[in-house]
C-alpha cells in the first residue's frame, strides 16, 4: 500500500494536531521547554473554531466583586451535576488566575473596567459563596469576541517559538505500536491538502487537539470544521472515548441560522420570553433565572415550545429580548452579537427580540485524559492507565472538567490550562531529540488503506446525502428530550446510515484540493462519534446534566455515576459495534485545601 503513495518522513519530539487555543498553547509549551515541535492543522491557525469563542473565559480574579477558586470550584462541581474529576477540577481552577494574565501579558486585549482591571461578566451557574449567590462576575472578556482575541494573541506568540508549522495538513490517522504495557502513540500519518502528498511523523509524544464533533448535529453552532477528527482517530486505534451522551445544548442559538448568540447577552441583561411574553425562566430556576446554567435553560425552553408557548409561525422557537438594554451597552459589550442578529435574523436589537432555539453547542465528552492532557483507558482493571505518547487536550478531549454539563467560559480556560499542563508534560517525560523506537514497516498502512479506500469509493451515495441523513437523525432522536422509544428508533436508523457508509460515491479521485474525499473522512469520523453518542445515551437510564430522559427524570448516583467508555469497531461502514464500560468518577480532590464536594440535588 505505501508503495502507492509517496511518504515524506519527519521526525519531532512533539507532534500537536489541531491549532486552536489548546493546540496552540501547548505546541508553545512543548516548544518553549526546548523540545522539537511540530503543529498540523487542517485550517490556518487562527481559522479554527475558538476564533468564533464569544463570551468569555472564566477565572477568579475577583475584580468586580468578592471571588474564591474554591466558589468557581463548587459550581464547576454542581455544573457537571457530579460527573466531573474533583481532582481536575481543582487544577482547572486554581490555575485559571495565572492563564488568564499570561493571556494579557500575550497581548489580548480585555475589556476593562473604569480602574483599568480586565472587565468580568456573570456567566450562567457562576456564583459566589459555594453556590450560595449573589451572581460571581467571572467571566473575562474581551467585548464579544474573546476567542479571536485570544486565537491570534496565541498565534502571534506561537510564531517566536520554534515551532515547525504544517498548515492545511490533514492528520489521517495515528501510529500505534503494542509496547511492554500496552499500545503506545509513536507519530501521526497526515496528507497535504495542497498536493496529495503522505507524511508520516514519528513523535516521543502526539497531543490531539481536534476540537468538537458538533457536525454530527444538523443545528450547530461549531464551524464545519468541528468533525471530531481526533475523536475517530482513536477509535480506529482500538481506544475508547469518554463520556459522549453528554451533548451541550445552548440555549441561544439564532433560529434557522444556528449561529450563536453568547451567553453574555443574559449576562448583560438579557432575558427570555414565551408567546405569552412571560419570563417563564423565573418559573424554573427563581433564583438563578435566565442565568440557570444551560442544561436547564435549553430544557425549560423545549418545555416551553412542546406546551405550546413557543413564539412564531410554527410555535417553534422562543424570543430573546435585549431591547430594553441601553444601546450604547450593546454597543460596547455586545457589538458582534447586534451584527449577528442583523445578518441573520433581519432583527435589530435595540428594538426588536431575537427568535432563538436551543442548538448543539459543545461535546463534554472526548478522549478520556488526566490532568496533566495524558490519555488514559481501562485495562486489566486499571481505569487510569495511561497510553504511553498520546495526549488530548481541549475540545477533543474529556479530562473530565465539565462532567455531565459545561459551563459557559469554562471551555476557553480549559483550553488554555490543559494546553499548558501538557506542555509542562512532555518536557517533564521526553529528552529533546533522544532516539525514537522503531518503527514496523507497514506504521502507515491502515491509515494509507482507509484513504485508499475512500478515494476511491464507487458507490451510490453521495458523502453529503449520509452525512445529512446521519446529521438529522442525531438532531431528531438524540437531542435535549430523550427516550427509549425516541432513541431506539435512533439507533435503528443510525445502524442504516453506517452500512451506507460502505456505498459512499466519492467522485473526485485526484490528491490535489480533493474536498470530497477530505469531507468523507471527516464523515467517517463523525459517523462513529456519532454512534457512541446515541448508544451511550440509550443506556444511560438517569436524567444527569445535559443528558435529560423523559422516562427516567432523576439523577441516580448509585447506579450512574460513572464514565462512560464507548469502544467502537471499524470504519467506512464496515464492523460498526459499539462497546461499552465504565470507569469511576474521581471522587477526590487534588489537594487537602478543599474536601470532595458531596452530590446534591442541582437547583438553580
Ligand atoms: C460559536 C462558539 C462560541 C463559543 N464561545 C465560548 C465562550 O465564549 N467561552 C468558552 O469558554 N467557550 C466557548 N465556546 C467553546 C470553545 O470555543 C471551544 O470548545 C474551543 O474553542 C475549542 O478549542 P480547541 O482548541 O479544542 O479546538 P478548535 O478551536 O476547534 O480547533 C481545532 C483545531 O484542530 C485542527 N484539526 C481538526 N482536525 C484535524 C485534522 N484531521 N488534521 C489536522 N488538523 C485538524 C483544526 O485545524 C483546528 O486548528 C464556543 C464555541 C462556539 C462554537
Amino acid at each position: 500500500m505505501a508503495d502507492a503513495y509517496k511518504i515524506i518522513d519527519h521526525t519531532y519530539d512533539t507532534v500537536v494536531v489541531g491549532a486552536g487555543g489548546s493546540g496552540l498553547r501547548a505546541t508553545m509549551g512543548s516548544a518553549a521547554g526546548g523540545l522539537r515541535t511540530a503543529c498540523i492543522t487542517k485550517v490556518f491557525p487562527t481559522r479554527s473554531h475558538t476564533v468564533a469563542a464569544q463570551g468569555g473565559i472564566a477565572a477568579s480574579l475577583g475584580n468586580m466583586g468578592p471571588d474564591h477558586w474554591t466558589w468557581h470550584m463548587y459550581d464547576t462541581v454542581k455544573g457537571s451535576d457530579w460527573l466531573g474529576d474533583q481532582d481536575a477540577i481543582e487544577y482547572l481552577v486554581r490555575e485559571a488566575p495565572a492563564a488568564v494574565y499570561e493571556l494579557e501579558h500575550a497581548g489580548v486585549p480585555f475589556s476593562r473596567t473604569d480602574e483599568g482591571k480586565i472587565y468580568q461578566r456573570p456567566f450562567g451557574g457562576m456564583m459566589q459563596n459555594m453556590g450560595e449567590g449573589p451572581p460571581a462576575q467571572r467571566t473575562c472578556a474581551a467585548a464579544d469576541r474573546t476567542g479571536h482575541a485570544m486565537l491570534h494573541a496565541l498565534y502571534q506568540q506561537s510564531l517566536k517559538y520554534d515551532a515547525d508549522f504544517f498548515i492545511e495538513y490533514f492528520a489521517l490517522d495515528l501510529i500505534m505500536e503494542d509496547g511492554p504495557d500496552g499500545p503506545e502513540c509513536r507519530g501521526v500519518i497526515a496528507m497535504c491538502m495542497e498536493d496529495g502528498s503522505i507524511h508520516r511523523f514519528r513523535s516521543h509524544n502526539v497531543v490531539l487537539a481536534t476540537g468538537g464533533y458538533g457536525r454530527a448535529y444538523f443545528s450547530c453552532t461549531s464551524a464545519h470544521t468541528c468533525t471530531g477528527d481526533g475523536g475517530g482517530m482513536v477509535l480506529r486505534a482500538g481506544l475508547p472515548l469518554q463520556d459522549m451522551e453528554f451533548v451541550q445544548f445552548h440555549p441561544t442559538g439564532i433560529y434557522g441560522a444556528g449561529v450563536l448568540i453568547t451567553e453574555g447577552a443574559r449576562g448583560e441583561g438579557g432575558y427570555l420570553t414565551n408567546s405569552e411574553g412571560e419570563r417563564f425562566m423565573e418559573r424554573y430556576a427563581p433564583s438563578a433565572k435566565d442565568l440557570a446554567s444551560r442544561d436547564v435553560v435549553s430544557r425549560s425552553m423545549a418545555v416551553e415550545i412542546r406546551e405550546g408557548r413557543g413564539v412564531g409561525k410554527e410555535g417553534d422557537h422562543i424570543h430573546l429580548h435585549l431591547d430594553h438594554i441601553d444601546p450604547n451597552i450593546l454597543a460596547e459589550r455586545l457589538p458582534g452579537i447586534t451584527e449577528s442578529g442583523k445578518i441573520f435574523a433581519g432583527v435589530d436589537l435595540t428594538r426588536q427580540p431575537l427568535p432563538v432555539v436551543p442548538t448543539v453547542h459543545y461535546n463534554m465528552g472526548g478522549i478520556p485524559t488526566n490532568y496533566h492532557g495524558e490519555v488514559v483507558t481501562l485495562k486489566d482493571g486499571n481505569p487510569d492507565h495511561v497510553v504511553p505518547g498520546l495526549f488530548a487536550i481541549g475540545e477533543a478531549a474529556c479530562v473530565s472538567v465539565h462532567g455531565a454539563n459545561r459551563l459557559g467560559s469554562n471551555s476557553l480556560i480549559d483550553l488554555v490550562v490543559f494546553g499548558r499542563a501538557t506542555g509542562l508534560r512532555v518536557n517533564e517525560i521526553t529528552k529533546a531529540g533522544s532516539a525514537h523506537k522503531p518503527l514496523r514497516e507497514d506504521a502507515a498502512d491502515m491509515a494509507l488503506e482507509r484513504l485508499d479506500h475512500f478515494r476511491n469509493a464507487k458507490g451510490s451515495s453521495p458523502t453529503a446525502t449520509i452525512r445529512l441523513d446521519m446529521q438529522k437523525t442525531m438532531q431528531a432522536h438524540c437531542a435535549v428530550f430523550r427516550t427509549e422509544e425516541i432513541m431506539a428508533e435512533g439507533v435503528e436508523k443510525m445502524d442504516g446510515i453506517y452500512k451506507q457508509m460502505q456505498d459512499v460515491d466519492v467522485s473526485d479521485r485526484s490528491l490535489i484540493w480533493n474536498t470530497d474525499l477530505i469531507e468523507t473522512l471527516e464523515l467517517d469520523n463523525l459517523i462513529s462519534q456519532a454512534h457512541c453518542t446515541i448508544k451511550g445515551a440509550i443506556v444511560r437510564k438517569e436524567s444527569r446534566g445535559a443528558h435529560a430522559r423523559n422516562d427516567f427524570e432523576d439523577r441516580d448516583d448509585g447506579e450512574w455515576m460513572k464514565h462512560t467508555l464507548s469502544w467502537f469497531t471499524g470504519w467506512g461502514g464496515k464492523g460498526g459495534d459499539v462497546n461499552l464500560d465504565y470507569r469511576p468518577v474521581h471522587d477526590y480532590t487534588l489537594t487537602e485545601e478543599i474536601d470532595y464536594i458531596k452530590p446534591k440535588a442541582r437547583v438553580y
